[in-house]
């Protein structure tokens, strides 16, 4: 029997993963990159380097191949839109459109009534002069392209609104600060009958708004598991989304609210790798290819660590153990705060952080 061929738009390392994901499930892939030296370059069965814009480029890869994914949510409408056959797109496109800009994605949960932090959207210099009243030190995003907290920054009192608005333009909203006491993510995964699944959930601590540790498993109560399962299935189906799906949350003292929306596989199911029967990873290739949702098991305890910049120095030259994981992702330069790898400290399962 030939074996599937998944087609992933993006070459980065979830779209690294994903390929190494695929080879131990009997799947073969093809990745369609814009850049030649990428993460994913070496990992895939086949490879593209071309244009997501160039509508024949993008023809040809989607014949060769029985169903497309994407690693990052910024692949452009337009590329999705060059691919005759829609039904190959896994997730789909409605799940790009929404996590694309974040005005619509808190419209869109808005509606669906799963708390959110209280936003407005900037379109005035007015509206910066009501923000400094209303969401004092509130944090301003931009709607679109922004990632590892790029385009992120505080709404200061002293701010002059008309400098605030001339760096932001139209295309940010404001958030209210949350003090939460920690934060999660749900890892939630839908086949194409609609069953879903969900990873053990894990603990996140940024450090300047990017994602530095994962901790799994933690403890909850059991009405706090319930409404993050709830909102986050709530979500998946909504979007009719097949494959893997990341719900970001805040956890307060007495409120769950939804920061973001990820519609692909996420850094902080990185540790489902090396401590749960199967990954992240596998169980989105084992969605998009048509297959049924897997349950994972958890075999470990784990603290996932982020390897940002220069502190690959550090890694490059030490081997894995019994509980010590590494994982590099092959970037030619070490710019400052750039995922350059993660590694994954493992510990007997009866451990909650
Ligand atoms: P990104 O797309 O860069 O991941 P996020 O909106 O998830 O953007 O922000 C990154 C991190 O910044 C969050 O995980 C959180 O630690 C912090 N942060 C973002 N928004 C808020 C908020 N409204 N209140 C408190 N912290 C926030
Ligand atoms: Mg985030």
């Amino acid at each position: 029997m030939t074996k599937p061929v998944i087609g992933i738009l993006g070459g980065g390392q979830l779209g690294m993963m994903l390929c190494d994901a695929a080879k131990k499930i009997d799947i073969e892939t093809h990745v369609f990159c814009p850049e030649y030296d990428c993460p994913s370059r070496g990992r895939s069965t086949y490879f593209s380097v071309g244009d997501y814009k160039n509508k024949n480029e993008i023809i040809k890869f989607s014949n060769d191949v029985d169903y497309i994914t994407y690693e990052f949510e910024n692949i452009p409408i337009e590329t999705i839109d060059f691919i005759a056959d829609q039904k190959k797109i896994r997730p789909g496109k409605k799940s790009l459109i929404l996590t694309q800009d974040r005005l619509i994605e808190k419209k869109f949960l808005d509606e669906l009534k799963v708390p959110i932090a209280p936003y407005k959207d900037l379109r005035t210099i007015d509206d910066i002069s009501f923000a400094q009243d209303e969401f004092i030190n509130g944090i301003i995003k931009t709607r679109t392209l922004g990632y590892d907290g790029k385009g992120q920054f505080s709404l200061k009192d002293s701010d002059n609104p008309s400098e605030v608005f001339s760096k932001i333009l139209d295309n940010s909203i404001i958030e209210k600060r949350i003090p939460f006491e920690f934060e999660v993510s749900v890892i939630i995964a839908r086949d194409i009958k609609g069953n879903t699944s969900f990873f053990p959930i894990g603990k996140n601590i940024h450090e300047n708004h990017i994602l530095k540790h994962t901790y799994n498993p933690i403890s909850l109560s059991e009405n706090q598991t319930k409404k993050l399962i709830n909102y986050s299935e709530k979500i998946i189906t909504e979007l009719n989304h097949i494959g893997v799906l990341a719900v970001e949350f805040f956890i307060t003292k007495d409120q769950i609210l939804v920061n973001e929306i990820a519609p692909r596989v996420h850094n902080s199911g990185h540790w489902t790798i090396d401590a749960c029967s199967i990954s992240q990873f596998e169980q989105h290739m084992i969605c998009v290819s048509g297959n049924e949702v897997k349950e994972p098991v958890l075999k470990n305890s784990a603290h996932m660590i982020n390897i940002l910049g220069e502190e690959i120095e550090d890694w490059c030259d030490k081997n894995n153990t019994e509980t010590v994981k590494i994982h590099l992702y092959n970037k030619k330069e070490a710019k400052k705060d750039r995922k350059m790898g993660h590694v994954t400290e493992l510990f007997s399962k009866e451990k909650i952080f």
